[in-house]
């Protein structure tokens, strides 16, 4: 796989662009509503792309190197399925041939999240709509 279509592996969906809380013990991950500040929550997009790793610490540029164990993402992201040997989902934009379909199916986060610099604490902020 070239870097275009690794690239284009990405649903545009933005769930990892949320702040999550992780228990240590079992692993489990709770999501906030909270997103990166870079994030324009209207488009979806991350505003400095290119820079994305140097201008946000815990932003992880996802390769093949770092996804041996990707329990960290949500369900639905294509590189986890990738890297657990499932299937992509019927509103996946390679699927569907439409970006709309993210939207359309529930899978982004546009319009349902607060900027981190807007938040209070990440634990009042988990939600239950994360797939
Ligand atoms: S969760 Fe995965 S598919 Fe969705 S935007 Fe992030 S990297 Fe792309
Ligand atoms: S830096 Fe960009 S890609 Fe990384 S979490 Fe923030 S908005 Fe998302």
């Amino acid at each position: 796989m070239n870097r275009d279509e690794w690239e284009a592996l990405c649903d545009g969906c933005a769930k990892c662009c949320l702040h999550r809380l992780e228990d240590e013990e079992t692993r489990e991950i709770y999501f906030t509503n909270v997103h990166c500040r870079l994030l324009d929550v209207k488009s979806g997009q991350c505003t400095d792309y290119s820079n994305r790793s140097t201008l946000v610490s815990d932003c992880v540029t996802l390769t093949v190197d770092n996804l041996d164990d990707p329990y960290w993402l949500p369900s639905t992201c294509a590189y986890r399925l990738l890297q657990e040997g499932k299937e992509l989902p019927q509103w996946h934009p390679l699927v569907s041939g439409n970006a709309k379909t993210v939207a359309q199916s529930g899978n982004s986060i546009r319009g349902r999240c607060v900027c981190e610099d807007d938040a209070d604490e990440l634990v009042h902020h988990i939600i239950t709509w994360m797939k």
